[in-house]
């Protein structure tokens, strides 16, 4: 569009349409604060918007334009910029026309693209299946989602506009959004200070949320203001007419009564309608911060104040900006009058709470302002700030303060569960329950399948597939985030390990009692009470886990649960080695034993069972006190995979490596791992360590190996 086209042109006089959209209206309020091409660039978005919501009606008949343009009107009364502007006005066009956020881009500028996503992105999110209970979260969730404080901001406006439309509705439809707005948005428009937002929401909310009890009390309320008139008028008269004698340049008036807040204080702290109405507010707006003390010890000494109820707000501002003294007095006929005092820079905070500052960001690249109070505001505001710091540092304490460092995602029930910040899916399994953690074993976000590591989002759905027998994984603690996940994990492995050492122990037990011609049964006989006491352990699972972790031997236990005393003629049988036994049984590190080789083992106390190939020059020729000697031998078919070691020594050629480990793959083994031990101008001695099922798969891959033409020796690594 043609910057030196003025804007009147923009508007054909007899476009009966426009008129009706409020277009000129919007325009005539941005000429107050904005540069002329940022109106048209309004206006151009306006025209994209229009042509893209053709066709479309508002459940009350209205073009469906009408909606985005007065949200943005009620924008432009905040003097919000002409980026959020625009997405204001092409608030709905994602969710609700066929336009993406990309030709957006194109069009707009990543900017308005990315609020205009933002606001959809809120949109998406479904509330009212879900329970009142959550709506706390729900705030959280929302305000989680967005990283730019105008999304709130226009999400705000949609949903004040929509209020305001809401007689369109049926009387159930009125009644759910009516809560959802006095749940989520007004606690949110409170949050960030925007106080005429909020208080418009929840009366409105109030009036269609329960239309009985807002009547009644909007008619009680009436007659006592009625009744009371005369009261407020005297007060008033008498604060102004001190004010002018102490030569205070300010003005005073009585603060409404807010029907919801009155709903709310009777409901909450369960007083009676009397007392809650009979207590008057308010506001005195004066010129500067010194003034504000002044006029404070000019009514303390008008009417008695009530101890223990002065507040300064000015001193230390409440989080989301608000300044202001607060006190309550006795009035004239005792009645306590609750005072608020500011300036008009806090007034302004205070009713348009964060968004106040884009007033202000705005305002200073142009001096040019239409309306003089503007200026007046703007000196004020920096004179304020001079206390707390510059206005952008304060912005983002703010943020810091609202924005939760938190992830808000759902269960397919729709419950929300709060995940610290970078959660994964299996932080999410432990946080819907222990046991969905303990047996996960894939997971859908949005009904998408993801890896378990996957990170999380805000908003995002998260269905866990279990199966019963599962387990966690050790790997899992190198992602997951949250200390309840950390806990459970490791717990699990505790106890795993636990299991294996029962388990060992049960056996070596088991197969001494059959040496000592004794039934196993015995192990749960009623001798074993004695027996117990004997050893000083709790249970039968506690002695077992001393002998599984080689703590015990396994024949003592045996001959005490026979009562046996110092017969040691029984031929204990060997004990067989499957490969499985997972942390109880440990395969020397020294020797590296495979399926095969002829083995020993013994117990060590503290460590279980260790097994050595029997030539392993580090077995203790007398072994120490407390380590017994054990019979073993494989089992015939030991499932598993063992680790040893081999030697290669190749000559020097490239590509000899890659040649050996496709030998190695061939024949179905893995390598752990490949050092180099010697190397010369003419060979290299590598050490492999590999994985292997036993001494025929292990003679399988030498043999393969020795096939290579490079390779010059090989051989088994016997240390
Ligand atoms: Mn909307």
């Amino acid at each position: 569009m043609d910057s030196s086209v003025p804007l009147s042109a923009l508007f054909d006089p007899d476009d009966q349409e426009q008129l009706s959209y409020g277009i000129p209206n919007l325009c005539a309020e941005l000429e107050s604060y904005l540069d002329p091409s940022q109106i048209r660039e309004v206006y151009r978005a306006y025209l994209y918007g229009a042509e893209a919501h053709e066709g479309q009606q508002r459940k009350s008949g209205e073009p469906y334009i009408c909606h985005p343009v007065a949200v943005a009107r009620l924008l432009a009364s905040m003097r919000m910029d002409a980026s959020c502007l625009m997405a204001a006005v092409l608030h709905d066009v994602i969710e609700d026309t066929g336009v993406s956020k990309e030709q957006l881009a194109a069009e707009f500028g990543e900017e308005v693209a990315e609020l205009v996503d933002g606001v959809s992105k809120l949109t998406q999110i479904d509330f009212s299946s879900h329970a009142e209970a959550q709506a706390a979260n729900f705030r959280k969730m929302l305000l989680a989602m967005t990283r730019d404080m105008r999304v709130i901001l226009i999400k705000l406006a949609d949903r004040l506009h929509n209020m305001n439309t809401l007689d369109a509705m049926r009387a159930e439809k009125q009644r759910r959004i009516a809560r959802e707005t006095l749940e989520i948005y007004a606690p949110i428009a409170n949050r960030l200070g925007i106080h005429h937002v909020r208080l418009e929401l929840e009366e409105l909310g109030f009036s269609y949320a329960w239309p009985m009890r807002y009547r009644v009390l909007k008619e009680a309320v009436r007659k006592a203001m009625q009744h009371n008139r005369e009261l407020v008028s005297n007060v008033e008269m008498a604060i102004a007419r001190r004010m002018q004698q102490e030569g205070i340049d300010g003005t005073v008036e009585g603060r409404e009564k807010h029907l919801y807040s009155i709903f709310q204080k009777m409901r909450e702290k369960s007083r009676p309608f009397s007392e809650v109405v009979d207590m008057f507010g308010f506001r005195v707006v004066v010129d500067k911060a010194d003034n504000c003390y002044r006029a404070l010890g000019m009514m303390h000494s008008l009417y008695k104040p009530m101890p223990g109820r002065f507040k300064d707000y000015i001193a230390i501002p409440k989080s989301n900006g608000y300044q202001s003294l607060h006190t309550v007095l006795f009035g004239p006929q005792g009645n306590p009058i609750e005072i608020q005092i500011r300036t008009r820079a806090m007034d302004r905070v205070a009713k348009y709470g964060v968004a106040a500052h884009w007033l202000y960001k705005e305002s200073r690249r142009e001096d040019k302002l239409v309306h003089g109070g503007a200026n007046d505001w703007i000196k004020d505001l920096l004179e304020m700030q001079q206390g707390a710091g510059n206005s952008i540092e304060f912005l983002e304490n703010v943020k810091i303060d609202i924005f939760p460092d938190e992830v808000y995602v759902f269960t397919p029930r729709g419950e929300i569960k709060v995940l610290p910040k970078g959660a994964t899916v299996i932080d999410f399994a432990y946080a819907v329950h222990s046991d969905v953690g303990d047996r996960c074993v894939a997971a859908m976000v949005e009904r998408r399948f993801v890896p378990l590591r996957t990170r999380l989002y805000n908003g995002q759905t998260v269905d866990v597939i279990t199966k019963e027998d599962a387990h966690p994984n050790p790997g899992w603690l190198d992602f997951v985030v949250s200390g309840k996940s950390r806990t459970k994990i490791r717990a699990h492995l505790k106890n795993l390990q636990h299991r294996d050492a029962v388990e060992l122990g049960r056996r070596l037990v088991v197969k001494a009692l059959r040496a000592l011609n004794q039934s196993p049964e015995e192990l749960e006989g009623p001798r074993m009470d004695v027996v117990l006491e004997a050893f000083h352990v709790a249970s039968t699972d506690d002695l077992l886990e001393q002998v599984g972790l080689g703590n015990r031997m396994p024949l003592l236990v045996a001959k005490q649960i026979a009562e046996k005393g110092a017969d040691t003629g029984a031929k204990v049988p060997p004990l067989v080695i499957r490969g499985t036994e997972g942390m109880a049984v440990k395969l020397s590190k020294c020797c590296k034993p495979i399926p095969g080789d002829e083995i020993l083992a013994f117990f060590s106390p503290g460590q279980g069972v260790v097994v050595h190939r029997q030539d392993c020059r580090n077995i203790p020729v007398s072994h120490k006190k407390g380590e017994e000697w054990l019979d073993v031998r494989w089992e015939t078919e030991p499932e598993g995979e063992f680790t040893t070691e081999i030697r290669v020594a190749v000559s020097n050629k490239r590509g000899v490596l890659a040649s050996l480990a496709s030998h190695i793959a061939d024949v179905e083994s893995n390598i752990e791992n490949v050092v180099v031990d010697e190397k010369d101008g003419l060979s290299t001695t590598l050490l492999f360590t590999l994985s292997v099922r036993g001494r025929r798969h292990l003679a399988q891959i030498m043999r393969g190996l020795r096939a290579v033409p490079e390779v010059m020796r090989i051989g088994r690594v016997l240390r």
